[in-house]
Protein backbone atom coordinates (compact mmCIF):
# COMPACT_ATOMS: atom_id res chain seq x y z
CA UNK A 1 0.00 0.00 0.00
CA UNK A 2 1.04 3.63 -0.66
CA UNK A 3 2.02 5.98 1.68
CA UNK A 4 0.66 9.15 1.67
CA UNK A 5 2.33 12.64 1.43
CA UNK A 6 0.96 16.29 1.68
CA UNK A 7 3.43 19.14 -0.07
CA UNK A 8 2.34 22.36 0.79
CA UNK A 9 3.12 24.76 -2.80
CA UNK A 10 3.25 21.84 -4.78
CA UNK A 11 3.18 23.78 -7.79
CA UNK A 12 6.71 24.59 -8.46
CA UNK A 13 10.03 24.79 -7.45
CA UNK A 14 11.62 22.75 -4.52
CA UNK A 15 7.89 21.52 -3.48
CA UNK A 16 6.98 20.06 -7.14
CA UNK A 17 10.28 18.31 -7.43
CA UNK A 18 10.21 16.54 -4.16
CA UNK A 19 6.34 15.62 -4.97
CA UNK A 20 7.81 14.20 -8.59
CA UNK A 21 10.91 12.66 -6.68
CA UNK A 22 8.10 11.08 -4.37
CA UNK A 23 5.11 9.88 -7.22
CA UNK A 24 7.99 8.36 -9.49
CA UNK A 25 8.99 5.70 -6.52
CA UNK A 26 5.27 4.25 -6.82
CA UNK A 27 5.19 4.17 -2.94
CA UNK A 28 3.98 7.35 -2.31
CA UNK A 29 0.18 9.28 -3.01
CA UNK A 30 1.11 12.78 -2.88
CA UNK A 31 -1.53 15.26 -1.72
CA UNK A 32 -0.21 18.84 -3.69
CA UNK A 33 -1.86 21.36 -1.28
CA UNK A 34 -1.78 24.81 -4.09
CA UNK A 35 -3.41 28.07 -4.30
CA UNK A 36 -3.75 27.66 -7.59
CA UNK A 37 -5.55 24.26 -8.74
CA UNK A 38 -4.81 24.97 -12.71
CA UNK A 39 -1.22 25.67 -12.46
CA UNK A 40 -0.55 22.72 -10.00
CA UNK A 41 -2.25 20.12 -12.20
CA UNK A 42 -0.67 20.90 -15.00
CA UNK A 43 2.64 21.46 -13.45
CA UNK A 44 2.27 17.52 -12.57
CA UNK A 45 1.24 16.85 -15.84
CA UNK A 46 4.47 18.75 -17.12
CA UNK A 47 7.03 16.94 -14.53
CA UNK A 48 5.41 13.42 -16.01
CA UNK A 49 4.09 12.12 -12.63
CA UNK A 50 1.61 9.15 -13.42
CA UNK A 51 -2.11 9.62 -12.84
CA UNK A 52 -3.21 8.11 -9.59
CA UNK A 53 0.34 9.35 -8.27
CA UNK A 54 -1.34 12.56 -6.92
CA UNK A 55 -3.80 14.35 -6.09
CA UNK A 56 -4.42 18.23 -6.28
CA UNK A 57 -6.33 20.21 -3.14
CA UNK A 58 -6.87 23.45 -2.86
CA UNK A 59 -5.19 25.21 0.01
CA UNK A 60 -4.14 29.05 0.21
CA UNK A 61 -2.62 29.61 3.81
CA UNK A 62 -2.66 33.27 3.67
CA UNK A 63 -6.10 32.77 4.53
CA UNK A 64 -6.99 31.04 7.75
CA UNK A 65 -10.17 29.46 6.92
CA UNK A 66 -8.82 27.76 3.88
CA UNK A 67 -6.25 25.93 5.93
CA UNK A 68 -9.47 25.22 7.50
CA UNK A 69 -11.32 23.91 4.67
CA UNK A 70 -8.24 21.68 2.94
CA UNK A 71 -8.17 20.39 6.38
CA UNK A 72 -11.77 19.11 5.96
CA UNK A 73 -11.40 18.29 2.16
CA UNK A 74 -8.24 15.91 3.21
CA UNK A 75 -9.81 14.08 5.82
CA UNK A 76 -12.91 13.34 3.55
CA UNK A 77 -10.56 11.58 0.88
CA UNK A 78 -10.31 9.16 3.71
CA UNK A 79 -6.46 8.76 3.36
CA UNK A 80 -4.60 8.26 6.39
CA UNK A 81 -1.91 11.08 6.63
CA UNK A 82 1.72 9.63 6.93
CA UNK A 83 3.84 12.67 6.11
CA UNK A 84 3.21 16.34 5.96
CA UNK A 85 5.79 18.93 4.08
CA UNK A 86 5.26 22.46 4.79
CA UNK A 87 7.29 24.25 2.00
CA UNK A 88 5.24 27.24 0.25
CA UNK A 89 6.37 30.28 0.91
CA UNK A 90 6.13 34.04 -0.51
CA UNK A 91 9.51 36.66 -1.09
CA UNK A 92 8.81 40.21 -1.48
CA UNK A 93 12.27 41.16 -1.70
CA UNK A 94 11.74 44.54 -2.69
CA UNK A 95 8.52 45.62 -1.86
CA UNK A 96 7.95 48.89 -0.12
CA UNK A 97 5.11 48.38 1.98
CA UNK A 98 3.51 45.43 3.50
CA UNK A 99 0.58 43.10 1.49
CA UNK A 100 -1.64 41.15 4.24
CA UNK A 101 -3.25 37.96 3.90
CA UNK A 102 -7.22 37.40 4.37
CA UNK A 103 -6.94 37.92 8.13
CA UNK A 104 -4.68 41.74 8.22
CA UNK A 105 -1.47 39.82 8.79
CA UNK A 106 1.53 41.02 6.99
CA UNK A 107 1.67 38.48 3.91
CA UNK A 108 4.98 36.96 4.26
CA UNK A 109 4.94 36.16 7.57
CA UNK A 110 0.97 34.83 7.63
CA UNK A 111 1.92 32.70 4.31
CA UNK A 112 5.22 31.22 5.44
CA UNK A 113 4.63 30.69 9.22
CA UNK A 114 1.16 31.34 10.97
CA UNK A 115 -0.55 29.48 8.06
CA UNK A 116 1.94 26.34 8.55
CA UNK A 117 1.49 26.40 12.20
CA UNK A 118 -1.88 26.40 12.03
CA UNK A 119 -2.13 23.71 9.44
CA UNK A 120 0.16 21.53 10.97
CA UNK A 121 -1.56 22.20 14.51
CA UNK A 122 -4.36 20.91 13.36
CA UNK A 123 -3.40 18.25 10.95
CA UNK A 124 -1.41 16.83 14.18
CA UNK A 125 -3.73 14.57 14.84
CA UNK A 126 -4.10 13.05 11.99
CA UNK A 127 -0.85 12.29 12.00
CA UNK A 128 -1.62 10.11 14.78
CA UNK A 129 -3.69 7.32 13.84
CA UNK A 130 -3.59 3.77 13.86
CA UNK A 131 -4.23 2.71 10.61
CA UNK A 132 -0.74 1.69 9.81
CA UNK A 133 3.02 1.58 11.27
CA UNK A 134 4.40 3.75 9.58
CA UNK A 135 7.51 6.31 10.30
CA UNK A 136 5.25 9.98 10.76
CA UNK A 137 6.93 12.95 10.16
CA UNK A 138 6.29 16.48 10.04
CA UNK A 139 9.17 18.60 8.19
CA UNK A 140 9.13 22.33 7.76
CA UNK A 141 11.49 23.64 4.84
CA UNK A 142 13.75 26.23 6.61
CA UNK A 143 16.50 28.42 5.00
CA UNK A 144 20.33 29.36 5.22
CA UNK A 145 19.29 32.66 5.06
CA UNK A 146 17.79 33.29 8.65
CA UNK A 147 21.10 32.10 10.03
CA UNK A 148 23.18 34.11 10.78
CA UNK A 149 25.50 31.63 11.71
CA UNK A 150 26.31 31.19 8.06
CA UNK A 151 27.85 33.68 5.69
CA UNK A 152 24.79 34.04 3.68
CA UNK A 153 22.91 34.61 6.76
CA UNK A 154 25.13 37.42 7.44
CA UNK A 155 23.63 39.65 4.85
CA UNK A 156 21.72 42.56 5.91
CA UNK A 157 18.70 42.57 6.70
CA UNK A 158 19.49 39.99 8.91
CA UNK A 159 16.81 38.27 10.49
CA UNK A 160 15.77 39.17 14.10
CA UNK A 161 12.58 38.17 16.04
CA UNK A 162 13.55 40.98 18.88
CA UNK A 163 11.05 40.30 21.63
CA UNK A 164 8.21 39.63 19.07
CA UNK A 165 6.11 42.85 19.79
CA UNK A 166 4.89 43.21 16.31
CA UNK A 167 3.90 39.94 15.70
CA UNK A 168 1.87 40.15 19.41
CA UNK A 169 0.29 43.18 17.98
CA UNK A 170 -0.94 41.37 15.29
CA UNK A 171 1.30 42.23 12.00
CA UNK A 172 -1.60 44.46 10.52
CA UNK A 173 0.74 47.57 9.99
CA UNK A 174 -1.96 49.75 11.45
CA UNK A 175 -2.12 49.34 15.87
CA UNK A 176 1.15 47.69 15.28
CA UNK A 177 3.94 47.17 12.90
CA UNK A 178 4.11 45.01 10.21
CA UNK A 179 6.98 43.24 11.19
CA UNK A 180 7.86 40.61 13.99
CA UNK A 181 10.33 42.64 15.91
CA UNK A 182 8.45 46.07 15.74
CA UNK A 183 10.68 47.62 13.57
CA UNK A 184 10.02 49.72 10.19
CA UNK A 185 8.50 47.12 6.90
CA UNK A 186 11.33 45.38 5.03
CA UNK A 187 10.08 42.84 2.63
CA UNK A 188 13.37 40.82 2.90
CA UNK A 189 13.74 40.54 6.54
CA UNK A 190 9.89 39.55 7.09
CA UNK A 191 10.75 36.54 4.64
CA UNK A 192 14.03 35.93 6.78
CA UNK A 193 12.39 36.18 9.96
CA UNK A 194 9.52 33.80 9.18
CA UNK A 195 12.10 31.18 8.18
CA UNK A 196 13.69 31.49 11.68
CA UNK A 197 9.68 31.38 12.77
CA UNK A 198 9.67 27.83 10.72
CA UNK A 199 13.07 26.52 12.33
CA UNK A 200 12.05 27.51 16.01
CA UNK A 201 8.69 26.10 15.14
CA UNK A 202 9.92 22.61 14.39
CA UNK A 203 12.02 22.59 17.55
CA UNK A 204 8.71 23.72 20.18
CA UNK A 205 6.79 20.28 18.22
CA UNK A 206 9.72 17.98 18.55
CA UNK A 207 10.11 19.19 22.41
CA UNK A 208 6.52 19.05 23.34
CA UNK A 209 5.34 15.78 21.22
CA UNK A 210 8.66 13.54 19.62
CA UNK A 211 8.46 11.53 23.14
CA UNK A 212 4.46 11.15 23.26
CA UNK A 213 3.58 10.24 19.87
CA UNK A 214 6.64 9.01 18.27
CA UNK A 215 6.65 11.58 15.10
CA UNK A 216 9.93 12.87 13.15
CA UNK A 217 9.68 16.79 13.58
CA UNK A 218 12.73 17.96 11.07
CA UNK A 219 13.76 21.18 9.01
CA UNK A 220 16.06 21.08 6.62
CA UNK A 221 18.20 23.77 3.74
CA UNK A 222 17.87 22.12 0.87
CA UNK A 223 20.59 24.39 -0.92
CA UNK A 224 20.15 27.22 -3.04
CA UNK A 225 17.73 26.45 -5.41
CA UNK A 226 18.67 29.90 -7.52
CA UNK A 227 16.20 29.33 -10.72
CA UNK A 228 12.77 28.97 -8.55
CA UNK A 229 10.19 31.15 -8.56
CA UNK A 230 10.75 32.42 -5.27
CA UNK A 231 13.20 35.25 -6.66
CA UNK A 232 10.22 36.06 -9.35
CA UNK A 233 9.38 39.63 -7.55
CA UNK A 234 13.31 39.86 -7.49
CA UNK A 235 14.21 42.91 -9.94
CA UNK A 236 15.52 41.26 -13.18
CA UNK A 237 19.20 42.15 -12.95
CA UNK A 238 19.11 40.06 -9.42
CA UNK A 239 17.35 37.28 -11.60
CA UNK A 240 20.02 37.05 -14.43
CA UNK A 241 22.85 37.34 -11.95
CA UNK A 242 21.86 35.31 -8.82
CA UNK A 243 22.21 31.63 -10.59
CA UNK A 244 25.87 32.02 -11.87
CA UNK A 245 26.68 33.57 -8.54
CA UNK A 246 25.41 31.04 -6.48
CA UNK A 247 26.94 28.68 -9.43
CA UNK A 248 30.47 29.78 -9.32
CA UNK A 249 30.93 31.93 -5.99
CA UNK A 250 29.41 30.51 -3.10
CA UNK A 251 29.16 27.03 -4.74
CA UNK A 252 25.58 26.68 -2.55
CA UNK A 253 23.87 26.14 -6.21
CA UNK A 254 21.56 22.91 -6.46
CA UNK A 255 19.37 22.14 -8.99
CA UNK A 256 15.74 22.00 -8.48
CA UNK A 257 16.37 18.18 -9.38
CA UNK A 258 18.53 17.82 -7.11
CA UNK A 259 16.55 19.44 -4.35
CA UNK A 260 13.91 17.66 -4.49
CA UNK A 261 15.97 14.51 -4.03
CA UNK A 262 17.06 15.78 -0.56
CA UNK A 263 13.76 16.34 0.45
CA UNK A 264 12.44 13.19 -0.97
CA UNK A 265 15.10 12.04 1.29
CA UNK A 266 14.17 13.97 4.27
CA UNK A 267 10.58 12.39 3.82
CA UNK A 268 11.10 8.87 3.39
CA UNK A 269 14.83 7.59 3.88
CA UNK A 270 14.34 4.91 6.88
CA UNK A 271 17.84 6.21 8.05
CA UNK A 272 16.11 9.84 8.78
CA UNK A 273 14.48 9.81 11.40
CA UNK A 274 16.05 10.95 13.90
CA UNK A 275 13.62 14.09 15.34
CA UNK A 276 14.19 17.77 16.24
CA UNK A 277 16.68 18.01 13.01
CA UNK A 278 18.01 20.26 10.96
CA UNK A 279 19.42 18.65 7.93
CA UNK A 280 22.15 19.89 5.26
CA UNK A 281 24.01 18.59 2.75
CA UNK A 282 27.55 18.81 1.80
CA UNK A 283 29.17 19.69 -1.84
CA UNK A 284 28.77 15.75 -2.51
CA UNK A 285 25.63 15.76 -1.52
CA UNK A 286 25.81 13.71 1.71
CA UNK A 287 23.03 14.79 4.57
CA UNK A 288 24.43 16.14 7.65
CA UNK A 289 23.13 17.47 10.99
CA UNK A 290 23.61 21.13 10.71
CA UNK A 291 23.77 23.58 13.84
CA UNK A 292 21.44 26.65 13.87
CA UNK A 293 21.94 30.23 15.01
CA UNK A 294 22.05 30.82 18.19
CA UNK A 295 18.55 32.99 17.62
CA UNK A 296 17.17 29.80 15.40
CA UNK A 297 17.99 27.83 18.29
CA UNK A 298 16.66 29.54 20.94
CA UNK A 299 14.36 27.40 23.38
CA UNK A 300 12.43 30.09 25.13
CA UNK A 301 12.09 32.49 21.72
CA UNK A 302 10.45 29.06 20.52
CA UNK A 303 8.31 28.63 23.43
CA UNK A 304 6.93 32.85 23.20
CA UNK A 305 6.96 32.30 19.53
CA UNK A 306 4.51 28.91 19.67
CA UNK A 307 2.27 30.81 22.12
CA UNK A 308 1.80 33.87 20.51
CA UNK A 309 1.31 32.16 17.49
CA UNK A 310 -1.56 30.32 19.25
CA UNK A 311 -2.85 33.34 20.71
CA UNK A 312 -3.39 35.03 17.24
CA UNK A 313 -4.52 31.96 15.88
CA UNK A 314 -6.88 32.17 19.01
CA UNK A 315 -6.26 28.39 19.24
CA UNK A 316 -5.02 28.52 23.07
P1 LIG B 1 8.69 28.67 -5.37
O1 LIG B 1 8.23 30.09 -5.44
O2 LIG B 1 9.05 27.98 -6.63
O3 LIG B 1 7.60 27.80 -4.64
C1 LIG B 1 6.81 28.29 -3.59
C2 LIG B 1 5.48 27.58 -3.61
O4 LIG B 1 4.68 28.13 -2.56
C3 LIG B 1 4.70 27.78 -4.91
O5 LIG B 1 4.13 26.54 -5.25
C4 LIG B 1 3.62 28.78 -4.52
O6 LIG B 1 2.41 28.63 -5.22
C5 LIG B 1 3.39 28.35 -3.07
N1 LIG B 1 2.63 29.36 -2.33
C6 LIG B 1 2.91 30.68 -2.18
N2 LIG B 1 1.95 31.27 -1.47
C7 LIG B 1 1.03 30.32 -1.15
C8 LIG B 1 -0.19 30.32 -0.44
N3 LIG B 1 -0.70 31.44 0.08
N4 LIG B 1 -0.86 29.16 -0.32
C9 LIG B 1 -0.39 28.03 -0.85
N5 LIG B 1 0.76 27.96 -1.55
C10 LIG B 1 1.46 29.09 -1.69
O7 LIG B 1 9.91 28.69 -4.36
P2 LIG B 1 10.90 27.52 -3.81
O8 LIG B 1 10.56 26.21 -4.39
O9 LIG B 1 12.26 28.05 -3.94
O10 LIG B 1 10.54 27.53 -2.26
C11 LIG B 1 10.09 26.40 -1.56
C12 LIG B 1 10.64 26.40 -0.14
O11 LIG B 1 12.06 26.31 -0.17
C13 LIG B 1 10.32 27.65 0.66
O12 LIG B 1 9.97 27.27 1.99
C14 LIG B 1 11.61 28.43 0.67
O13 LIG B 1 11.73 29.26 1.80
C15 LIG B 1 12.59 27.27 0.71
N6 LIG B 1 13.95 27.59 0.30
C16 LIG B 1 14.24 27.96 -0.98
C17 LIG B 1 15.54 28.24 -1.34
C18 LIG B 1 15.90 28.64 -2.72
O14 LIG B 1 17.08 28.88 -2.94
N7 LIG B 1 14.98 28.72 -3.66
C19 LIG B 1 16.63 28.10 -0.37
C20 LIG B 1 16.20 27.71 0.93
C21 LIG B 1 14.92 27.44 1.23
P3 LIG B 1 2.17 29.30 -6.68
O15 LIG B 1 2.78 28.33 -7.63
O16 LIG B 1 0.68 29.36 -6.77
O17 LIG B 1 2.84 30.64 -6.67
Amino acid sequence: TQSTVIITGASSGLGLATAQALARTGEWHVIMACRDFLKAERAAKSAGMPKGSYTVMHLDLASLESVKQFVDNFRRSGRPLDVLVCNAAVYFPTEKQPRFSAEGIELSVATNHLGHFYLARLLLEDLQHKKTDTNRRLIIVGSITGNTNTLAGNIPPKANLGDLRGLAGGLNGVQSSAMIDGGEFDGAKAYKDSKVCNMLTMQEFHRRYHKQTGITFASLYPGCIATTGLFREHIPLFRTLFPPFQKYITKGYVSEEESGKRLAQVVSDPKMTKSGVYWSWNNDSNSFENQLSEEASDADKALKLWEISEKLLELD
